[in-house]
């Protein structure tokens, strides 16, 4: 894998800061039962790191102090960490809206046969990414039988209520197959409702729409071929400035598994780690009684990727998510 972040810090980049807190992104590994082409955290099934009961204890004590209104969790698969059930139970138990980033295929992994019973049980909502409502291109992207096992998931979690009870959200996650800017987010949703629903009779709530991230297994790729540059001024060229206000760490920071804390799940994977009174480096356990508000966001290159066109962030489109 290329180390990225030279290039990208390159490339200059409007100049951010935090805004309020709200949205706790804890990315508990990176061992996943699929390994996706366009992975942006390189997750597999021979990924070792998980987070372990000490991390996950100061998660739910941060949550607590700072008054962390949604707990966004994420892997690799997240539900195959050893702590994410109790995760999800102590911050419900606080009120806190609980965010599971699934792959689908997971609900029928060995010892995941209740999992679908237990969100629906805790009322998580579920964010499952869906690269294609067509069975070639999600294999492409996602690896053989990845389709069917994604149907199979989705019907799972339909007959829980999910997608139809408002209290069990689901929410797709489309991103393009290349190096191009993903398409309007509306008309893209009612195709993927239209298809999933006459051919295999899913129903689901939201289709957020992102840009691939020109980092990590995606990143390399371009390179090998080529085609960074091109990307990264696609990217630059379709930069509005009207969507820096709407970017997610404004009010998000993202916790790895070892509990140092980054200003979103990109810089996290980039190991541009979150900048606190000229110290880098930071731990979630530094946190407990600080507010961030103002601080500066370390931004390069592939921030374009949040703001190009229509914009993205962990809730899709962020001119259609105003809308
Ligand atoms: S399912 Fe998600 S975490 Fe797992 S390899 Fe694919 S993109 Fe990465
Ligand atoms: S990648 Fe996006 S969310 Fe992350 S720091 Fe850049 S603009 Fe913010």
């Amino acid at each position: 894998m290329r180390d990225l972040l030279p290039l990208l810090d390159a490339i200059p980049f409007p100049a951010l800061s935090r805004g309020k807190l709200d949205t706790l992104q804890v990315n508990v590994g990176y061992r996943c039962n699929q390994s996706c082409f366009h992975c942006h955290v390189n997750a597999g099934p021979n990924r070792t790191e998980e987070m372990a009961g000490e991390v996950a204890d100061t998660v739910i004590e941060f949550i607590e102090r700072r008054s962390i209104k949604t707990l966004d969790i994420t892997g690799g698969a997240p539900e195959l960490n050893a702590h994410f059930r109790r995760l999800v139970t102590a911050a419900r138990a606080r009120g806190v809206h609980v965010m599971d980033r699934c792959n689908l295929t997971i609900l029928e992994q060995p010892g995941q046969e209740d999992l679908a019973d237990f969100l629906a049980a805790h009322g998580v909502e579920v964010v499952a990414s869906m690269p294609c409502y067509l069975q070639d291109n999600v294999e492409r992207q996602r690896g053989k039988g990845v389709f069917d096992g994604s149907i199979r998931g989705l019907r799972a979690l339909n007959a829980r209520g999910y997608g139809r009870d408002p209290q069990l959200p689901l929410n797709l996650v489309y991103n393009p197959q290349g190096p191009a800017l993903p398409p309007g987010q509306a008309a893209l949703e009612a195709d993927y409702k239209r298809v999933l629903g006459e051919q295999y009779g899913i129903v689901f709530n939201k289709l957020f729409v992102l840009a691939n991230m020109p980092i990590q297994r995606f990143g390399s790729a371009l390179v090998t071929k080529g085609e960074f540059d091109g990307y990264l001024q696609l990217l630059q060229d379709a930069h509005l400035d009207a969507n820096l206000a709407g970017v997610m760490c404004r009010n998000l920071i993202s916790v790895d598994w070892q509990g140092y804390v980054y200003d979103c799940d990109f810089n996290q994977m980039l190991g541009l780690s979150l900048e606190r009174g000229g110290r880098e480096h930071v731990r979630l356990a530094d946190l407990l009684d600080d507010d961030l508000a103002g601080n500066p966001v370390r931004v390069a290159g592939h921030c374009y990727g949040c703001t190009a066109g229509q914009g993205s962030s962990c809730g899709g489109a962020l001119k259609e998510a105003a809308e």
